[in-house]
């Protein structure tokens, strides 16, 4: 296996490293910069629309690094993984390939906010994406850095101020022309590492940052307005200075669900998963931080940090006196070390040792690698269209950290579309966009480019109001025939596969509709899956799918003639019948809504007592922000439709 690892890899390098900057002469369709999450689906997908791409990197053999945690997924994520996937991007199979612990986080609730979440194997995620793209037709990957943006006058004739058409490389190399640049530099632009009271210039552990002229010429020449983030990673350790028999043990699915819809397996097989622990911070681990704040100046600048993956610093003085959970989880098949998940620090590593040893399960542990923390540049989103083009700029993208994001699946879900436009602007087409209502990443870029950020984003469920039509098992139907069709980034393989499983789907709830019979003699037919009806009405094998203890399968032994044929399809069949009223329900309560969107809401509403039904979520986000209107509060992340139309019927009522 290592043999194959090792040849794959020489017979890449050898054909990329052939390609120096200074031999580049010609004029490219696209130029994307960055071969993080982002640049690497950027550059897939313009080159799958047809565009002739060029991918520049500092690292060729960092394209598909996972700088932080090796892991794919989970709620709100997976379903931007699974519509990367839908839109033939490159995300979903490389977590099918690389994935060693495969789980359905929230299974408990129902399949539209289920996150099917992976452990990754970091070596296997780079191999997979590096020999995906090195097999791309109309792709150029080349090692090198930007280091300026050429920008001119914007054509008199096409819209806005400036037009970027190609990028200076570093060190003299030279420049190389584009019609579309897409900008994807991640925590690099102007990156700072901090640990304990050091700070040195850096995008990640080893790495330069990007160079200064990028920040410059978007800021003082393009005029755009940037931000400054952080972030911040835990310490490696070591996997044998463990004790995992003091932790809790967490075993992966026994049958592992993969993220694209065209694989029916993993490479994994089920019984080589590996297993996850759980542990708990100690007391110890708060006094180490109270300790150390002195010598610790990523926390002193701000003790708040990121909302979403915080320290352990910034966790423990925010919620004093509590336990916190310490994920133990793989790095991989082979690797020695182990990734503790939230224990990001940034304190000096003779404390970080001193800290991780507070924890029973790592009384004797060993550092590898120290944890560091990460701050850099980020441009604010609401200068950008939804086509994820910078307004006033002729040709230029942007996509993933840069946008003021956090998270690989963020940012590889903004590079397919940046990538997706890019291309097209390169080819003289229209540009497009994704909506609220048919996806998560038009959500995320509804959300980027009309309220900003104060703080980097992550997807949830609760941000999308459509989420139960926006569901994991149905992002192929909502995306892939558009891809295809439409858009132009999905290959006629996949399209035709989604076709069929689209008929198939269709047919299968016309005859679960063509099906009634009188309650009673379902009952009958279904007495041994022990299932009681108070309905004497007749009613569809539709409406006989939405009690919960009646699967497809039954429904198959009651008619096999007519049901059997769909059997492959029982788990979206089921979903879809039992989702359908809820989505025409909802899609009533958003047109009811979108009616009265002006509606004003009453300054002194006393959220957190109102006699509605709300739940103390919505309640609290409602009190904290306080919308002026309706429409203010359906827009709100957290705030449903359901919750918004108890609204608007007690506000009509009370006026
Ligand atoms: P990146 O993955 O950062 O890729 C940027 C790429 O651009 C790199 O390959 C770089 O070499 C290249 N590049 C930059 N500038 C140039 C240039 N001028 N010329 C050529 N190439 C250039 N995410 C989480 O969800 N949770 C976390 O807890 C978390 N913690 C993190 C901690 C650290 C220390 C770091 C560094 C990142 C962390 N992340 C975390 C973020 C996660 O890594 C990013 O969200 C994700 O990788 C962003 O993808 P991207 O493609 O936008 O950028």
């Amino acid at each position: 296996l290592k043999l194959r690892r090792l040849l794959v890899r020489h017979h890449f390098l050898s054909r990329c490293h052939s390609q120096k900057a200074n031999d580049v002469t010609h004029k490219y369709d696209v130029i994307v910069v960055g071969g993080g999450h982002a640049g690497t689906e950027a550059a897939a997908a313009a080159t799958r629309i047809g565009a002739e791409t060029l991918l520049i990197t500092h690292k060729i053999e960092t394209i598909g690094a996972l700088s932080c945690n090796p892991s794919l997924g989970g709620v709100g994520k997976g379903q931007l993984v699974k519509e990367v996937d839908a839109l033939d991007g490159l995300m979903g199979r490389g977590g099918d390939y690389a994935g060693v612990h495969f789980s359905i986080l929230n299974r408990s609730k129902g399949p539209a906010v289920w996150g099917p979440r992976a452990q990754l194997d970091r070596g296997r995620y780079r191999e997979f994406i590096q020999s995906q793209l090195l097999k791309m037709p109309r792709l150029t990957v080349i090692e090198g850095s930007v280091e300026d943006l050429i920008v001119s006058a914007a054509d008199p004739e096409k819209p806005g101020k400036h037009s970027v058409t190609g990028v200076r490389m570093a060190d003299g190399v030279g420049e190389i022309l584009a019609s579309s640049v897409v900008i994807t530099t991640g925590t690099f632009l102007s990156g700072s590492l901090f640990m304990g009271r050091t700070t040195s210039p850096g995008g990640r552990m080893g790495e330069p940052p990007s160079c200064a002229g990028l920040s410059h010429s978007l800021r003082e020449v393009l005029g755009l307005k940037l931000g400054r983030l952080r972030t911040g990673t835990p310490p490696r350790i070591i996997k044998d200075t463990v004790d995992f028999s003091l932790a809790e043990v967490h075993l992966p699915d026994p049958r592992p669900t993969p993220f694209s819809f065209i694989n029916k397996h993993t490479h994994c097989k089920p019984e080589d998963q590996l297993p996850c622990h759980l542990t708990h911070t100690t007391p110890g681990v708060e006094d180490v931080v109270r300790q150390s704040l002195h010598m610790n100046s990523h926390i002193q600048q701000d003790t708040k940090g990121p909302r979403y993956c915080p320290s352990i610093e910034s966790r423990v003085l925010r919620f004093p006196g509590r336990q916190h959970q310490v994920w133990l989880e793989p790095e991989g098949l082979t690797s020695d070390l182990v990734y503790p998940q939230g224990l990001s620090m940034t304190m000096p590593p003779d404390l970080q040792l001193r800290l991780l040893r507070e924890i029973p399960a790592l009384h004797r542990v060993e550092i590898r690698t120290p944890g560091y923390g990460v701050q850099y540049d980020f441009v604010c989103p609401m200068q950008l269209f939804p086509w994820l083009q910078v307004k006033g700029v002729q040709g230029l993208f942007l996509a993933g950290q840069i946008n003021g994001t956090t998270g690989y699946e963020e940012a590889a879900a903004q590079g397919l579309w940046a990538g997706v436009n890019a291309g097209r602007t390169a080819l003289s087409l229209p540009p497009l966009s994704l909506s609220r209502t048919e996806s998560y990443i038009g959500v995320m870029i509804d959300d980027l480019v009309s309220r900003g950020v104060t703080e980097p984003y992550r997807m949830f469920t609760s941000r999308a109001e459509f989420r139960t039509s926006l569901r994991l098992d149905n992002a192929d139907l909502r995306l892939t025939l558009r891809g295809f069709e439409e858009v132009g980034c999905v290959s006629s393989e996949r399209y035709s596969e989604a076709l069929r499983v689209s008929q198939g789907l269709g047919d299968a709830l016309v005859a679960l509709q063509s099906v009634t019979m009188s309650s009673q003699r379902w009952r009958e037919k279904l007495r041994d899956a022990g299932i009681s009806d108070a309905k004497s009405t007749l009613i569809s094998g539709e409406e006989m799918l939405q009690h919960k203890e009646v699967s497809f399968e039954m429904l198959v032994s009651v008619f096999p003639e007519i049901f059997t044929q769909y059997l492959e399809f029982s788990q979206r069949i089921k979903i879809e019948a039992v989702y359908r009223p809820h989505c025409e329900n909802q899609k009533r309560e958003m047109e009811r809504i979108q009616e009265e969107e002006s509606l004003t809401l009453p300054p002194d509403l006393d959220y957190l007592s109102l006699p509605v039904s709300l739940s103390d979520e919505v309640r609290e986000i409602l009190d904290r922000a306080r919308p002026d209107t309706l429409g203010a509060a359906i827009r709100l992340p957290g705030v449903t439709p359901a919750a918004v139309v108890h609204l608007l019927n007690y506000v009509n009522k009370t006026e």
